[in-house]
């Protein structure tokens, strides 16, 4: 049997599950041993890669979360705010690295996390790409450099299947900007604007979200002055990025001390 880390997919039938099998799959550095969904989802007791319309892989989809962390090294999970809380604690008592992809997750859900954190290495992020990771630093910088005469808008744009607004990106991004900024972003965050809203508050950090067909991910970071603009834009075209920078991120928190970590620590773009 081969020594490399053996990963768990939690949410096997998702977008980014089938995305991130077929990445760990085609990896040299890993090997897929367990494909994980919700009970009474079809898939269950299924080989994955046929799930998946391909060949065997040789791994039955199953509904048991203890029994499929216990052998493994890493569990990468973009699922659902209550299955990643979920997962957390099972990952904790199998001190295995955890992965989290999953966005829209409440306060009290990630003191969850930080709590499952004491005892494993949690890894998450909004974000998985380098990409969008490079351009949370940009966005800090510039919003260190440039005073309140420059209005600070992010605005993002998502496929038509996601649930939760504004994207785990899009929040990542307007903490940049309140952490450039000086000042925290729930004290100034303006978000769905409708209907007379009154004038804009100088200082604010506002968001827009736009949804539609099967854009993958968009982000603009825009700082609009009286006479002159900036932009800085992030797109991505291809889910691709998100798995790589997961498995990326799991192969970097194994043998690591138990802890929160998030995408810029594995990229060393930490300032
Ligand atoms: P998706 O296609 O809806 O997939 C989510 C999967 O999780 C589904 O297969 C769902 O099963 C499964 N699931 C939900 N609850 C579960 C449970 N209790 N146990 C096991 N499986 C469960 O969504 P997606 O587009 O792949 O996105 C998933 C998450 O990742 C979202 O929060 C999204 O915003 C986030 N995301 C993050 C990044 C990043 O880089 N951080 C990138 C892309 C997406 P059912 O279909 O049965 O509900």
């Amino acid at each position: 049997m081969s020594d490399l880390p053996g990963i768990v997919v939690t949410g096997a039938s998702g977008r980014m599950g089938q995305m991130l099998m077929r990445t760990i799959s085609d990896s040299p550095r890993a090997r897929l041993i367990g494909a994980l969904e919700r009970p009474g989802h079809d898939w269950i007791g299924q080989d994955v890669g046929v799930a998946m319309g391909g060949a065997e892989l040789g791994i039955k989809v199953t509904d048991d979360p203890l029994e499929a962390f216990a052998s493994a090294q890493a569990v990468i999970d973009f699922t659902a705010p209550a299955a990643t809380v979920e997962f957390a604690t099972i990952t904790a008592q199998a001190r295995c690295v955890h992965v989290i992809g999953t966005t829209g997750l409440s306060d009290s859900d990630i003191k969850k996390l930080d709590a499952a954190a004491r005892h494993a290495v949690i890894v998450r992020a909004g974000n998985m790409s380098l990409g969008v990771n490079l351009l949370t630093q940009l966005t800090k910088r510039v919003a260190a450099a440039l005073d309140e005469d420059f209005d600070i808008e992010v605005i993002e744009a998502h496929h038509n299947q996601k649930v939760d607004a504004p994207s785990g990106t899009a929040l990542m991004l307007g903490e940049a900007a309140a952490e450039g900024r000086g000042v925290s972003l729930d004290n100034v965050s303006d978000r769905g604007r409708d209907g007379i809203t009154g004038k804009r508050e100088r200082g604010h950090i506002g968001f827009s979200a736009i949804r539609g067909g099967d854009i993958v991910g968009e982000h603009d970071v825009l700082f609009a002055a009286p006479g002159e603009r900036i932009v800085l834009r992030h797109l991505a075209t291809d889910r691709g990025i998100f798995a790589r920078g997961a498995l990326k991120a799991a192969l970097w928190g194994i043998g690591r001390k138990p802890g929160a970590y998030d995408m810029l620590d594995v990229l060393g773009l930490n300032e």
